[in-house]
């Protein structure tokens, strides 16, 4: 039986340098006031999450309504796509991402999604400066809801939908970098796997038990060796 695999982005399979760039950009042209991305925690949380956090933070009373939140992701994503084209943002594929993906995707035994703290606008331009957009099937995103623990089921039906198949949550894998992540996946009941290319080393990680924990992908019978023994 297949297994679906929900890859989430930052410190899984990419990493950003400078990506506070865009994104205190687009919190001064949407909101009128300068707000920084480097004063919270922003590791597994969602981008909605991640902005109230840095209001709360400088002490800002602000009420965000829908339409301030489109208006935020269209200038997330177009400050994003401008800063890495100019190369002030760079977003490279973590060790053994792109080996990994191409690997599964040539496997019938699996099928490769994200599940995401980005806005889906956001998460495309990451995934395409990093090589790996054509990897991934639609999966879930902060643009579906701002709780981490909504996404996986939101992923795991729009995956339901495109191959006609229901999947088991059991035979669904999170794979992710931080303690949201297995978080999102026990409230979900499904398997997670961590790996240490995000802020937390391995040693850390293990604390949390996931089902399991590598150091990164850059071994993929590694990871399909784990894989195999959830
Ligand atoms: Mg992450």
């Amino acid at each position: 039986m297949e297994q679906l695999l929900l890859f989430d982005i930052d410190g899984t399979l990419t990493r950003t340098e400078n990506g506070h760039l865009p994104f205190n950009q687009a919190i001064l042209q949407t909101f009128g006031i300068a707000g920084d991305i480097r004063s919270v925690v922003p590791d597994g949380n969602t981008d909605p999450l991640i902005v109230k956090d840095i209001f709360i933070k400088a002490n800002v009373e602000i009420e965000i309504g829908a339409e301030r939140w489109q208006q935020f992701t269209a200038k997330l994503r177009a400050s994003y796509r401008q800063h890495v084209m100019r190369g002030e943002t760079t977003v490279r594929a973590l060790p053994g991402a792109v080996k990994l993906l191409k690997a599964l995707s040539v496997n019938d035994g699996f099928i490769s999604s994200v599940v995401t703290g980005n806005f889906e606008a956001t998460a495309e331009v990451k995934l395409a400066a990093a090589g790996l957009l054509n990897y991934l099937s639609r999966g879930a995103y902060a643009s579906d809801s701002e709780h981490r623990s909504d996404l996986p089921a939101i992923a795991k039906r729009r995956c339901e939908v495109l191959t006609g198949q229901t999947i088991a949550a059991d035979r669904c894998v999170i794979i992710g970098d931080t303690p949201k992540d297995l978080a999102a996946a026990r409230d979900n009941g499904m398997k997670c796997l961590l790996v240490g290319t995000g802020r937390y080393p391995v040693e850390e990680l293990l604390y949390w038990q996931p089902d399991g924990c590598l150091a990164d992908l850059s071994d993929t019978h590694a990871v399909l060796t784990t894989l195999a023994s959830l």
